[in-house]
């Protein structure tokens, strides 16, 4: 290696250092998370618009990084999606998901729009896994759940390199009765022809556009769209990233079916919501 000269003053790590350096130990450390119980499962309540009832969960992954603390998924799952070890995480999220989903089935409200159920997120990668639908029917048998009580989230914003793997995978989880939902609808490329190829049961409108509908009328003209072309195909709404009554009341009275965001609740770990009083 080069001597460094002795008087040179060594140059500050600049932020795209110090970000690489983050990616290569955060690549380094996810092989053991799984292992050394890193891992740990939120859940975020989607309530019914019409009537604030708690319709379900969304199940989102957090790391807590011995070091760096809470680690996002929007940080390490697209690691994950490059090493390969999707897999395994997604194996560990189904089970921890559907072995809790008994607990957190209490806390919703029985109303007859509807059963409750629980959202889990795949990327498109794990979908193409060839073990994928044969795991998830064990994850339900070995828990004694209904198929239709739990939905596969498959986000549009990541190019699916097989349409024919997983349409053959959403084709037997839907033969199963196990819900689909196109996940961040509008910002990815593909979302029509998605939807177009697809049997998805669900679309969830991406919190970009909710975020924007008040002062933005082409985001609002974009949503009405959406829950007018959902309700044209028959299939289900939720809108994501609510953070105001406002906002949850407009779209209430647009139509869409579920709604869920901070307004309602942040993601939560387990504990704090069985801990909780009776939900609304
Ligand atoms: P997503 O599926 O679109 O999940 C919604 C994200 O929005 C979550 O971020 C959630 O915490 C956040 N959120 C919810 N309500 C609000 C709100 O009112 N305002 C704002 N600003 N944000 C809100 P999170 O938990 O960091 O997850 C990020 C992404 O990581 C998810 O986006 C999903 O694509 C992915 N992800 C999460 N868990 C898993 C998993 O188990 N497997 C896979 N493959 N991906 C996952
Ligand atoms: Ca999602
Ligand atoms: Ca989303
Ligand atoms: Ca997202």
């Amino acid at each position: 290696a080069a001597q460094i000269p002795a008087l040179a003053e060594p140059s500050p790590p600049t932020d795209l250092h110090a970000a690489a350096v983050r990616t290569l130990s955060l690549a380094h450390d996810l092989s053991d998370a799984i292992d050394r119980g890193q891992l740990d499962l939120y859940y975020q309540p989607i309530v019914r618009l019409v009537d604030g009832s708690l319709a379900g969960f969304e199940a989102l992954v957090r790391w807590r990084h011995p070091q760096l603390g809470v680690v996002r998924p929007d940080e390490f799952i697209p690691l994950a999606e490059k090493t390969g070890l999707v897999h395994r995480i997604g194996q560990w999220v189904l089970k921890r998901a559907t072995t809790d989903w008994p607990l957190l089935r209490q806390r919703c409200a029985a109303t007859s729009q509807g059963a409750p159920f629980i959202s889990v997120n795949l990327s498109a990668p794990e979908l193409c896994n060839p073990g994928i639908v044969e795991s998830i029917r064990d994850c339900i048998a070995s828990s004694h759940i209904a198929a239709s009580e739990l939905r596969i989230e498959l986000t549009e914003t990541v190019i699916i390199s097989s349409v024919e793997l997983v349409s053959s995978a959403i084709a037997q989880l839907r033969t199963m009765g196990v819900g689909i939902a196109l996940d961040d609808f509008g910002t990815g490329y593909a979302g029509l022809d998605y939807l177009q190829t697809l049997p998805f049961t669900a679309i969830k409108i991406d919190r970009a556009f909710v975020a924007q509908m008040h002062d933005s009328e082409r985001s609002f003209q974009i949503i009405k769209s959406a829950l007018e072309l959902s309700r044209l195909l028959g299939i289900a709404t939720v809108a994501e990233g609510i953070e105001d009554a406002k906002t949850g009341a407009m779209l209430a009275s647009m139509g869409c079916n579920y709604g869920q965001g901070y307004h309602y609740a942040r993601p939560l770990p387990l504990q704090d919501l069985l801990g909780a009083g009776t939900p609304t």
